[in-house]
């Protein structure tokens, strides 16, 4: 059994608290276990934080000093190849990602999604730090700006490495692509990071970080690895700092309102819960192909993590003539998900991450019950463990009024189809759900894809239109990819990450800087340097 601990200021410590154990959601094994070691057994000097804890203070501040000195040392584009050379050397580990995978529930295709996503995301900003970044300190953001009538004095933007530490609190639901996505971004712009992951699944993340420091390439100082709670982490942060938090809205509120962040103006990045939704277009009638493609994709992201993804389809949207007939169509494609074990072969969806996240299901539908009935359920194999859960398709009640379907998150395999009256009504019920990771739209005509992106888009990180065009090579619904950013306003935390060099903003600070205009162009001689706007 895999036994979890931290790697702090330069050492592997036993995990604060009693003894937990993860256990297999399917077999109801323990599949690792954390905590309920004396945390100064494993010696070193950070003993000493409260309630025989670690110092978290002393652990972030080794980070800044140590870690931040080297990476600043490389320039962008070494760091690039740095980030190319981990990509590289965990791509070889994925296999063993993969197994770890299953001790969570994931089949084949949710640990390819998670893992192999996480690697080749990784991979995707050691490729862009080399091709895209100036072997430079800094970098220029725009061009000059003029500020005198004579020419004689301008101005310019120059982004710089914060002096601080990125600390990731990461989502049970992708303990592999979730740390590697914002582990990139950090390493890229010059800033050390410390993980600490959900922990449910922190097995996974702590085997990556482990083969990481294994590499070698890492300079010391530049990872650190929290595992259980997250202590007084947030007491100790700085206003060099940023937070990068994935997770429920409420714990993201409590983050983001901590005294200590406020106090310090600690940049934080919330990537919170969502009510994303795919909306039938009104000329998509049954048989063309935007509306095979929407039957298509609601069925995957249901079936991919069991709906346990922050990108996952929870609303369908079809005109009011088409609603039921939709929703049927939806309904008999759920119920040919192959639930079962997700170490066998044929498995299309496993179990929830246990027992918990099932009984949060249940709540969820219970929630929505008074407005919404079953279309159709899936079946879960006989005998299964409790932390099972079928596929569900719900719709709207005839004479209900729509209110719980747009504020619960069921984490799970459940989406509920709801009928609009027009186009406007359609995207105000887009827009009812207060901000979304990413809506999809199927139809296919152009000029309503058009109106009805421009009418969501200040509501949704990303709107995916689809029609019988592109439909071969699409994405899909829920995968975020790096080239493009991923996040949403409102409720969905109003956080922004990926996007290219985007990415690197959360990272960077911009400062202005004024003077001759000669003079600041020897102190900052162009030299290929590029901004993250684009
Ligand atoms: P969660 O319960 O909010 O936990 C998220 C993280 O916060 C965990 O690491 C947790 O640690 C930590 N945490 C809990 N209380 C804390 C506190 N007081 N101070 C500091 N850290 C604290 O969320 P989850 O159940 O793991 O994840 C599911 C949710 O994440 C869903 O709502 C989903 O929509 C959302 N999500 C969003 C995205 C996105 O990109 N927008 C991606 C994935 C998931 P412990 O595990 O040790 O409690």
């Amino acid at each position: 059994m895999q036994t979890l601990r931290s790697y702090l200021a330069g050492e592997w410590r036993a995990a604060a608290g009693p003894e937990r154990l993860l256990t297999d959601p399917v077999t109801g094994e323990a599949a690792a276990r954390l905590g309920g070691e004396l945390g100064g057994e494993l010696g070193g000097e950070l003993g000493g934080g409260p309630g025989g804890g670690p110092d978290l203070g002393a652990a972030l501040s080794w980070g800044r000093e140590r870690g931040g000195a080297a990476l600043r040392a490389l320039d962008f584009r070494s760091r690039g190849e740095l980030v190319s050379r981990l990509a590289g050397a965990l791509r070889e580990h994925r296999p063993e990602f993969r197994s770890l995978a299953r001790a969570y529930g994931a089949t084949d295709a949710d640990a390819r999604h998670d893992v192999d996503g996480g690697v080749s995301t990784l991979a995707y900003y050691g490729r862009l730090g080399t091709s895209s970044l100036p072997p430079s300190s800094f970098l220029l953001d725009g061009g000059e700006e003029p500020l005198s009538r004579g020419g004689g004095f301008s101005g310019r933007h120059l982004l710089v490495p914060r002096r601080g530490i990125a600390v990731q609190i990461n989502a049970y639901n992708f303990p592999g692509w979730g740390p590697l996505e914002k582990l990139g971004p950090a390493l890229l712009a010059g800033v050390p990071t410390l993980v600490k992951p959900a922990t449910r699944t922190a097995a996974l993340t702590c085997r990556i970080v482990e083969r990481l420091l294994e590499s070698g390439e890492l300079p010391e100082g530049c990872l650190q690895l929290l595992v259980g709670s997250a202590g007084d982490l947030l007491d100790h942060l700085g206003g060099q700092d940023t937070v990068l938090f994935t997770g429920s809205a409420e714990t993201g509120n409590t983050v983001r309102a901590h005294p200590r962040v406020v106090e310090r103006s600690v940049r934080v990045n919330i990537e919170a819960d969502s009510l994303n939704a795919a909306v039938l277009g009104p000329d998509a009638c049954p048989g063309t192909p935007a509306r095979e493609a929407l039957v298509g994709e609601v069925r995957r992201e249901i079936a991919v993590k069991a709906g346990q993804k922050c990108t996952a389809i929870r609303r369908v949207l079809a005109p009011a003539a088409e609603a039921d007939r939709l929703a049927e169509e939806i309904g008999a494609a759920l119920r040919e998900i192959r639930v079962g074990d997700p170490r066998d072969p044929d498995t299309e969806m496993g179990p929830l991450v246990d027992e918990e996240a099932a009984a949060a299901a249940r709540e969820g539908l219970r929630r929505l019950a008074p407005e919404t009935e079953v279309v159709a359920e899936g079946a879960v194999p006989e005998d299964a463990s409790g932390a099972f859960f079928p596929p569900v398709a719900l719709r709207l009640r005839p004479d209900a009024r729509p209110d719980a379907v747009h504020r619960v998150e069921i984490f799970g395999p459940v989406v509920t189809v709801l009928p609009y009256r027009d186009e406007e009504d359609a995207a105000a019920a887009c827009r009812a759900g207060g901000g979304s990771l990413v809506t999809s739209v199927f139809s296919e005509d152009a000029a309503f894809l058009g109106r009805f992106t421009r009418a969501v888009a200040p509501w949704n990180g990303r709107v995916m239109t689809m029609s019988g065009r592109g439909l071969r090579e699409t994405t899909g619904h829920g995968i975020a990819v790096p080239q493009l950013v991923h996040g949403g306003p409102g409720r969905a935390g109003g956080g922004e990450e990926l996007g290219g060099l985007r990415a690197l903003r959360p990272f960077l600070h911009r400062c202005a800087v004024q003077g001759d205009p000669a003079l600041l162009a020897e102190c900052f001689p162009e030299g290929g340097a590029a901004g993250t706007d684009g």
